[in-house]
């Protein structure tokens, strides 16, 4: 089963006018949902009539059927449900007791979710810097920031790419540190072959709509293949009861809508080729931006599989290249404008800017450009061309 392309938006235009209409009008958005739904949208649509049908709103079949379907899939014993990416992570925080007094670690440059949790569960976030080739955690700096308070280290995947789970495993083992991944971004990367989630006591995913692979409103799951550990999580994201009315703890209300999980099993078939799509298009990018003076494009860690949920180029006159695409119809992002340890929330910690060099120094140069299974090789020349001509013809006058 394959995704098919989404019809062409004017088959009346010649093939000469089209392609012309394409490279100097038509916006390139950052992602686009719209796109991926049509390809499939007679099992979306039936997914969700489905639902609506049965009037079967929150858990039930389609919950427990994702769940099986998705653990089958990637290679897990369970997987748990829950209202987002977010909460996975607050759950497991909480389930494996970890609380006032104790510090976590985890990186520099994430979404803010990566460090929260620790926070809401009432521990204290640590930071290590990141790679300054691979942009996720730097494993050498993770050892100095561990002290006789730390309990845990949460790796983030950030951009599909995957941290050195060997150096990490390692040093966690060594000190006795619960090890948890932060898979919100990349879904079915792998280390030397092992995915993703699966290296430490559990993986949190989040299924936000533009995630890579994304429900139609917030979802998220955590797995693992701890027995124990997995009926603990599950009983805590409802309520603390296993069955109804038994409340054995007192735990919170994260729960996956059936229709989210419904539109979640639709789309698995298609993930693993919606995947090997984004690593097409990174390898796309790397031909066509070769040789452009003034960018860096991103590299791949050694014996990984990085999933592309975010294509990152470093650039020069960063801020002026993202004004010049926009005014090309070229959408891009910036993940993240600050470093976690520089946002006002993280004051009150008193780091500067020189505690994490390589995030601080990155801020200034990253630019994600829009990578997306449905994005075509023609879009991936003009957003490079559109690059190439920043440089050649425009970045000398800054
Ligand atoms: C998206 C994301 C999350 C949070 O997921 P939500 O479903 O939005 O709560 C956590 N960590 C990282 C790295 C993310 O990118």
């Amino acid at each position: 089963m394959r995704a098919t392309r989404p019809a062409s938006f004017a088959h009346s235009i010649s093939p000469i006018s089209l392609h012309n209409y394409r490279s100097t009008n038509m916006k390139i958005p950052f992602v686009d949902l719209k796109a991926q739904y049509l390809s499939i949208k007679s099992d979306i649509d039936g997914a969700i009539a489905g639902v609506i049908g049965e009037t079967a709103f929150i858990g039930g079949h389609y919950v427990s059927e994702f769940e099986k379907r998705f653990a089958g899939l990637y290679g897990v014993r369970h997987v748990i449900s829950c209202a987002n990416g977010t909460d996975s992570l607050y759950i497991l925080m909480k389930v494996l007791g970890i609380g006032a007094g104790d510090e976590v670690i985890t990186v520099a440059n994430s979404w803010i979710s990566s460090s929260e949790t620790i926070t809401q569960a009432g521990a204290r976030p640590a930071f290590v810097d990141v790679h300054p080739e691979y942009f996720s955690m730097d494993e050498s700096l993770l050892e100095s920031r561990i002290n006789p308070r730390t309990r845990a280290v949460i790796v983030v995947h950030l951009q599909g790419q995957v941290c050195n789970m060997d150096a990490i495993g390692q040093i966690c083992a060594r000190h006795g540190l619960i090890l948890i991944e932060d898979c919100a971004q990349s879904h079915f990367s792998e280390y030397k072959g092992k995915r993703v989630g699966l290296f430490g006591v559990a993986g949190s995913f989040s299924f936000y709509p533009g995630k890579n692979l994304g429900a139609y409103g917030d979802a998220g799951c955590l797995i693992t293949n701890d027995d124990a550990l997995a009926e603990k999580c599950r009983m805590y994201a409802n309520h603390g009861a296993l069955k109804k009315h038994q409340h054995q703890i007192e735990g919170i209300n994260s729960r996956m809508d059936a229709i989210q999980a419904a539109i979640l099993s639709a789309k698995l078939p298609y993930i693993l080729d919606w995947t090997a799509q984004r690593i097409r298009n990174a390898a796309l990018y790397e031909r066509h931006l070769a040789g452009i003076r003034g960018i860096c494009p991103p590299k791949t860690r050694p014996d990984t599989k990085h999933t592309w949920h975010l294509y990152v180029i470093r650039a020069r006159h960063r801020d002026a290249l993202k004004e010049w695409l926009g005014r090309q119809e070229i959408e891009t992002v910036i993940h993240y404008p600050t470093p976690l340890p520089a946002l006002p929330a993280y004051r009150y910690l008193g780091h500067q800017p020189s505690d994490f060099p390589v995030a601080s120094a990155l801020q200034q140069e990253i630019l994600s450009l829009p990578l997306y299974p449905e994005l075509t090789e023609e879009m991936i020349v003009r957003i490079a061309a559109a690059i190439r001509s920043f440089y050649a013809d425009h970045a000398h006058a800054l």
